[in-house]
This record gives C-alpha cells, sequence and structure tokens, in this order.
C-alpha cells in the first residue's frame, strides 16, 4: 500500500485542516484579499484530484506541461481551474495555453509563443510573472529590475493578461521565507502605481505547505499546497527512491 491510495477521507480532513489554518491566517493579517488554495497535485494520480474535488477543492496546480493536459482531458467537462506552476518551456507552451493561470513566466521570450498559441484558439490567458526576489543564482524567475521592462512588453500582446506576481523562495524556515514575501508585495505594490494595458497587479502566488500561513500574512492571494492536501507525492518512476516529495 503506496501513500498514494490516501482515501476521500483522508485528503478531506487534511483539506478541511489546511482551509481552517488559512482562515487563521488570513484572520492575524485582517483586510485584504481574497485567498485562492491551489491544491499541487503533481504526480499525483488522478483518484487523488478527484478525492479533493470531492471535498470541494476547486483549483489544480501542474508542474509537467504534458501530465497538465492529460489530467485536463481525462475530466473535460469538470469545472476546475487548472494552474501550471512549473518550469516552462518554449516548446511546451502550446500545452499549457488554456488553463486557468499560468504562474512561471520567467522570462520574456515566453510571452510571444504564448501570444500566437492563445490567438490561434481566440483566448486570453491570463498568467503571472515569476520574479526571483532574493536573486539566487541559477534559479528561475527576472531579477527585480527587469520586471518593468517585462510587464510593457504585455501592451503588445492582446491575447495574454498579466495578473500578478509568483515566487519560489530559497529553502528556509518560514520566518527566514517572510522578508521575500514581503519583498515580493512591495515589488508589486511599486509597479502598480504605472498604469499599463494588459497588465493588472492584484495576484500574490506565493506560499507552499511548510509557509503558506506566513505568505498570507504578508499578502499572498494564490497559496500553492500539495502536501498538506495529499499526502507525501508517490515516487516517479525514473527515481523510484525519491521519497521526499
Ligand atoms: C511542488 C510545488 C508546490 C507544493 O509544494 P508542497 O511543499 O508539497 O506544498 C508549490 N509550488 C511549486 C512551484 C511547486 O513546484
Amino acid at each position: 500500500m503506496s501513500h498514494a491510495d490516501a482515501t476521500v477521507a483522508d485528503v478531506a480532513a487534511r483539506l478541511a485542516a489546511v482551509r481552517e489554518r488559512i482562515a487563521a491566517a488570513v484572520a492575524r493579517r485582517g483586510d485584504g484579499p481574497a485567498v485562492r488554495l491551489v491544491g499541487v497535485s503533481k504526480r499525483q494520480p488522478l483518484t487523488a484530484i478527484e478525492n479533493a474535488a470531492a471535498a470541494g477543492l476547486q483549483d489544480f496546480g501542474e508542474n509537467y506541461a504534458q501530465e497538465l493536459r492529460d489530467k485536463q482531458q481525462a475530466h473535460p467537462h469538470a469545472p476546475w481551474r487548472w494552474h501550471f506552476i512549473g518550469a516552462l518551456q518554449s516548446n511546451k507552451v502550446r500545452l499549457v495555453v488554456g488553463c486557468a493561470l499560468v504562474h512561471t513566466i520567467d522570462r520574456p521570450k515566453l510571452l510571444p509563443a504564448i501570444e500566437h498559441h492563445a490567438a490561434e484558439h481566440g483566448h486570453v490567458q491570463d498568467v503571472l510573472v515569476q520574479v526571483n526576489v532574493a536573486g539566487e543564482v541559477g534559479k528561475a524567475g527576472i531579477a527585480p529590475h527587469e520586471l518593468p521592462a517585462l510587464l510593457d512588453r504585455f501592451a503588445d500582446l492582446p491575447h495574454v493578461r498579466c495578473r500578478g506576481l509568483m515566487l519560489i523562495p530559497p529553502e528556509a524556515s518560514p520566518e527566514a521565507t517572510r522578508p521575500h514575501f514581503r519583498a515580493l508585495r512591495h515589488l508589486a505594490e511599486a509597479q502598480a502605481a504605472t498604469s499599463r494595458p494588459g497588465v493588472v497587479l492584484e495576484e500574490l502566488s506565493m506560499g507552499m505547505s511548510a509557509d503558506f500561513e506566513v505568505a498570507i500574512e504578508e499578502g499572498a492571494t494564490l497559496v500553492r499546497v500539495g502536501t498538506a492536501i495529499f499526502g507525501p507525492r508517490p515516487s516517479s518512476r525514473s527515481d523510484p527512491h525519491d521519497d521526499t516529495g
């Protein structure tokens, strides 16, 4: 019996606990935007998603473009919102256009490809820009000083709309991560002062299982929570010993 065989009741109980913690964090934060829970279902079987949906979860986040497409196509009529939260390769853009929100625009080059595929489908694609606020070498995300120029480009892309910013912080304790969450909010606030066609900076995608409460206290509107809802991720086939999730 693997960890993947969590029952409906397991998932419902974990989901309820996460929702309670979100509500408590929102109460500590005080007035502010609504917080949406994105259940990160990468490498989880379809049954895990179905169980979470039965317990009321509506938003699912996937890291691999083909896995996102396959899961989406398995339930084409479900009223779920799919989020793409993984590293995006140019040749996979066509697989993610059409999902509710692409969180990981981390370089200008992706934008013409998204515009092209979205226009082809008569769709306006909502996206977030991933920012490397900590300036980590080799990490995805654009540098804060490059953000204004990237946001300017949306004016020429009628089928792509920027809805906010996204952060994957350096691995650290929740409290050590707080300044990074705060920096992303300050960056969004500063850029929101400039009005740009195709850009509305209202979403902040930040916070995962280990630190979503701190992220909410710092203004997150989208929290991406995997293991706290679904339990440990099943080992991937390419690495049968990867049990760390
Ligand atoms: C896997 C992943 C998550 C969820 O991580 P957990 O620790 O399982 O909550 C969130 N965001 C991104 C970008 C991820 O890759």
